[in-house]
């Protein structure tokens, strides 16, 4: 199907920027090859061979994109929530994590995570593994299956864990060697590998050096954390004395490649941090249930957006509960509204197509042509049936979206599309 070319019909509506709302009332959209072609008010002229789809009357947005999340914490996500990062980490994280190196325990949990990202509309995802080779391979195989896009990491990590969670420096070396072999198998279906230093206190200067030489080399992206809670950002300037700040410590070792970082949370960060953030054109995955949960403070997306720096979107499982990224959007909105409120208005509120932006343009622009309805875009899209939110009154598009986000969830999907083919729900045998 994704050759051909057809014609959709429907209320249309995405975020080219995060400034801007472009919506198509009951319009047409051209699709050929799984891209999108025009979209026109009048049904264009049409030859009988071009199928027409109808989905009159339903939302059409674009396709979610979730990129930070933890695939093996699905299983702790909700628990220890009492905690700040530090403890939550060596309590809860650590020691489920290192169940993933049993092949059928993997199997069962990375079935549902996948299985449920699908459900939730999440078609792009950049997410960790565990830092074993053969589950991160699993949850690759996983992604191809259900048809979704992904950044999938194999996580090093060479120190500062717990006995059941270590690897050697050597043995992280060898073993991202073989993961990358192995995810060749999985580029022609857009799932693809990401380095993926769990954050500095977890890598030995030496790994650093050698994951900064492979993204030399091999031109490869990269996602860690930064700047999420005063006692980690403590303990980096401990661990990291030559350093001039926590950013500082991926610039130092190359992990910060132009366009093609991902840094999670980036909530405590210094004027310099911020600059660093624009020239490397890093992406910045906002991950506001997380950050509550875990007591880390509020990310000041306001700031970021108006100093052109790019932000997506994380569920952050397990630090966040809740995989439905429209759960994100209602979070970093809260989030920014008692930000503005607790300073004195110092920071700014955002907007709702603000963080609709980050959920879909925002995050999906690590993915290319993605998250926005324009020609030359691919055609990721979600159709969503929200005749319950609009039978007590008449909304706006614009309304029937805030309505979606705020008040529906992953039941008013019904019919995911990714590079104009529909998914069926994945089927694992
Ligand atoms: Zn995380």
């Amino acid at each position: 199907m994704s050759q051909e070319r057809y014609l959709i019909q429907g209320d249309f509506i995405s975020t080219p920027t995060p400034q801007e709302v472009a919506i198509h009332e009951n319009a047409y959209m051209s699709v050929e090859g799984g891209m999108i072609q025009s979209i026109d008010k009048k049904k264009p002229d049409i030859g009988s061979d071009v199928q027409l789809i109808d989905h009159g009357g339903q939302l059409v947005i674009p396709g979610f994109s979730d990129i930070h999340l933890h695939a093996p914490q699905y299983v702790t996500r909700g628990l220890g929530y009492d905690k700040e990062l530090l403890p939550w980490l060596n309590d809860y994280t650590f020691p489920e994590e290192s169940r993933f190196k049993d092949h059928a325990y993997t199997d069962l949990v990375f079935n549902d995570v996948v299985e449920d990202l699908w459900a939730a509309g999440t078609l792009h995802s950049v997410i960790f593994s565990s830092l074993h080779t053969d589950a991160s391979i699993t949850l690759m195989e996983k992604y191809a299956k259900a048809g979704l896009s992904a950044y999938v990491g194999k996580v090093n990590m060479d120190r500062n864990s717990v006995e059941e969670l270590s690897e050697t420096t050597e043995a992280s070396m060898r073993e991202t060697e073989r993961f990358l072999e192995a995810a060749k198998d999985y580029a022609d279906r857009d799932v693809l590998p990401i380095l993926t230093p769990r954050f500095s206190p977890s890598c030995t200067n030496e790994l650093m050096r050698w994951l900064g030489d492979k993204v030399l080399e091999l031109d490869l992206p990269i996602q860690s954390h930064v700047n999420e809670n005063l006692g980690e950002v403590a303990w980096v300037k401990e661990l990291f004395p030559e350093s001039k700040h926590y950013l500082a410590t991926y610039d130092d070792y190359d992990l910060l490649p132009q366009s093609r970082a991902i840094m999670a949370h980036s909530i405590h960060n210094t004027a310099s941090e911020m600059e660093m953030f624009k020239d490397k054109d890093v992406l910045i995955a906002h991950c506001p249930d997380s950050n509550s949960n875990l007591a880390s403070g509020i990310m000041p997306a306001g700031e970021m957006l108006d100093k052109g720096i790019r932000v997506g979107l994380g569920s952050d499982i397990g630090g966040g509960n809740r995989l439905f990224i429209g759960y994100a959007i209602e979070s970093a909105m809260k989030a920014s509204r008692l930000l503005w409120a607790l300073s004195e208005h110092e920071h700014r509120v955002i907007t709702f197509a603000e963080a609709f932006h980050m959920a879909t343009a925002g995050g999906g622009s690590f993915f290319g042509k993605t998250g926005l309805f324009m020609p030359g875009y691919f055609f990721d899209a979600l159709v969503i049936d929200d005749r319950r939110f609009t039978k007590y009154r008449p909304l706006s598009v614009f309304e029937r979206l805030q309505k979606f986000v705020f008040c529906g969830d992953d039941r008013n999907i019904v019919t995911r599309y990714r590079k104009g083919q529909v998914l069926p729900k994945p089927e694992w045998n």
